[in-house]
Formats: C-alpha cells, sequence, structure tokens
C-alpha cells in the first residue's frame, strides 16, 4: 500500500557527478593495494536516543585515505570493490578496524557498532558466520554490539541462502539492521520474512519530514509498523533540531545525521564522545 509510492532515493544527490564506472583500469588495482596499505578505514558516525540524546553506538562507513587524491566517499570506494571481487576483502577489513576500535575505546560498555554488508558480499556461505563469531571473541566483543546493516536488495539476491544465514545470524546474537528503509521494493514482504532487530528508515522520508506531510505519514506508520513488529526505528539524515525533535514526539528510537554528528575519522569521533 502506502510502500508502492517511490519516493526515490536521495542518496543519489550528493553522489558524485560522475559515475563510479568512470573508474580507469588502475583504479581497482590502486583500491587492492589501499586495503593492503590501511588507506581504507571506517569513520563513524554516532548513533543516539532520541528520548534523551544518549548514545547507543556508531555506524561504520568507508573511506579511502588517498594520499593523492584525499579522502575518497563510500560511494566511489564500493562499486569499485563490488566489481572488481573486492568487495569482501573491504568488508572484513572494515569489520576488524571497526571492532578493534570499539573494544580498544569502548571495552566495558554496550555501545555497538554497525557494519554495512554489500548486496554482493558473500552472506550465504558457513565461513560467513564462523569468521564473524571468531571475530568477536577475539574482540572479547559480544556478537549483541555488532549491528549488521543490510539493503533489501541484499535479501533479494540469494533469497533461500540469505534467509537461514540470516536466521542463524540471529539466533547467534548478531543484531540485523534493513537500511534505507522504505525505498526498496517488496519491503514488507522482506520484514516480515527475515528476522531483523532494527529498521534504518531511508534519509529521503526523514530530510522532507518538517515541510512535506506524506513523509510525514510514511515515517509515523514505519515507525509504528516496526514497533508492533518488535522492532527498533532508526531515523537516518537527522539535519536539524527541529526534524529530531518530531522524532522524539514520535516515539522513534533513535537517530543519526549531520545534525548529532558526522561520520568522524576515529580520533575525532573519540574526541566527539569526550566533548559531550
Ligand atoms: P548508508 O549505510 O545508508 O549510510 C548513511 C549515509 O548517509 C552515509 O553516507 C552518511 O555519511 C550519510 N549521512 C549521515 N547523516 C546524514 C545527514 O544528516 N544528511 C545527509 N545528507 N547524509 C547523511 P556515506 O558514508 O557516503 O555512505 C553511503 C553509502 O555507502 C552507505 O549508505 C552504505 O550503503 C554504503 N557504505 C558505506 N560504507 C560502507 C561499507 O563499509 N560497506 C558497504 N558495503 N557499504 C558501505
Ligand atoms: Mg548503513
Ligand atoms: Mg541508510
Ligand atoms: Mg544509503
Amino acid at each position: 500500500l502506502l510502500l508502492s509510492v517511490d519516493m526515490g532515493d536521495a542518496s543519489t544527490v550528493d553522489r558524485p557527478a560522475q559515475s563510479p564506472a568512470h573508474a580507469a583500469n588502475g583504479c581497482a588495482a590502486a583500491l587492492r593495494d589501499a586495503l593492503a596499505n590501511n588507506e581504507v578505514r571506517p569513520w563513524f558516525q554516532p548513533k543516539v536516543a532520541c528520548a534523551d540524546g544518549r548514545l547507543v553506538g556508531f555506524e561504520a562507513l568507508v573511506r579511502w585515505h588517498d594520499p593523492v587524491r584525499g579522502v575518497q566517499p563510500a560511494d566511489r570506494i564500493i562499486p569499485l570493490a563490488e566489481d572488481n571481487g573486492l568487495i569482501d576483502t573491504l568488508t572484513w577489513s572494515m569489520l576488524e578496524q571497526s571492532l578493534a576500535w570499539l573494544s580498544g575505546n569502548f571495552p566495558d560498555s554496550d555501545l555497538h557498532m554497525a557494519v554495512n554488508l554489500s548486496a554482493r558480499s558473500s552472506l550465504s556461505t558457513n565461513t560467513f558466520m564462523s569468521g564473524l563469531v571468531a571475530l568477536c571473541e577475539r574482540h572479547g566483543v559480544p556478537p549483541a554490539r555488532l549491528a549488521l546493516e543490510l539493503t533489501e536488495s541484499h535479501a533479494m539476491v540469494d533469497e533461500r541462502g540469505s534467509l537461514s544465514q540470516l536466521t542463524r545470524l540471529r539466533m547467534r546474537g548478531f543484531r540485523l539492521a534493513i537500511d534505507d528503509f522504505g525505498t526498496g521494493f517488496s519491503t514488507l514482504q522482506q520484514l516480515l520474512r527475515l528476522p531483523f532487530s532494527e529498521i534504518k528508515l531511508d534519509r529521503s522520508f526523514v530530510l522532507q519530514s518538517t515541510h512535506d506531510p506524506a513523509s510525514r505519514a510514511v515515517i509515523e506508520s514505519l515507525v509504528e509498523l516496526g514497533h508492533k513488529l518488535d522492532l527498533g526505528c532508526t531515523a537516518e539524515g537527522v539535519e536539524d533540531q527541529r526534524t529530531l525533535d518530531y522524532l522524539r514526539e514520535l516515539g522513534c528510537d533513535h537517530a543519526q545525521g549531520y545534525h548529532i554528528a558526522r561520520p568522524m575519522p576515529g580520533d575525532e569521533a573519540l574526541a566527539w564522545v569526550a566533548a559531550r
């Protein structure tokens, strides 16, 4: 019903004008080297509770610290990694670095780390979960402190494989978030079929919520739906206080956005936490 309304994808707005497909041949080799040389790093965006502003965790967002071209955005890195067989290496590097940072700086807290998974990462292999379990053990982080963010397209790539694998991950204690919720196809089916613990409302709705009644209607319905299904709701793309106030009144659980904090390199994120 309401999800057949196509709101478009706001993430295309701040995408570079040139398509990622511009990538010259040398780019993939450069990315491979960058992964080996630790130039590909997670930046961290804080996530807070709408009710009281309390910090609840971080989302890890990939950045490439290219010594020549400067810091490269995710939208340039991910397609390049996906098209050149580097996405699994990238994902494991992000998981490793993010958990190392979390456990090193917040060893005795329940702050969580959310890491994005590509629709093209081999989630359905048996080694994926054992790798995750080993990663958590190595860093002394319980699986409940790691959230895996998936997009709807992810679940559809390999329906059966993903379903059983996602169920196993949930049963093992990992948190699963459905990212960019509300923008995809057959969202409701995915939500009912797959064992998610959290929905992340796409920022296209969130950004428009203060001036667009239709976006408000969508957000309000999705938060209510999420809560009825016993799922946490996070709003992405909160850019002003008015939006945050609105989300609080609505009972939305968590918020992320430039109004709260931008994604930051690890040391800056620590300074941000310390300054609060
Ligand atoms: P996403 O997972 O939905 O992440 C949210 C994106 O919105 C991030 O862009 C973040 O910087 C941006 N954002 C946060 N708050 C605001 C706000 O208030 N206003 C606006 N306009 N934007 C905001 P980023 O870092 O460029 O990442 C873009 C996408 O790339 C991510 O969307 C995610 O799908 C993908 N991505 C990022 N890191 C990774 C990664 O390590 N692995 C995979 N597979 N995908 C990643
Ligand atoms: Mg995400
Ligand atoms: Mg998102
Ligand atoms: Mg997105």
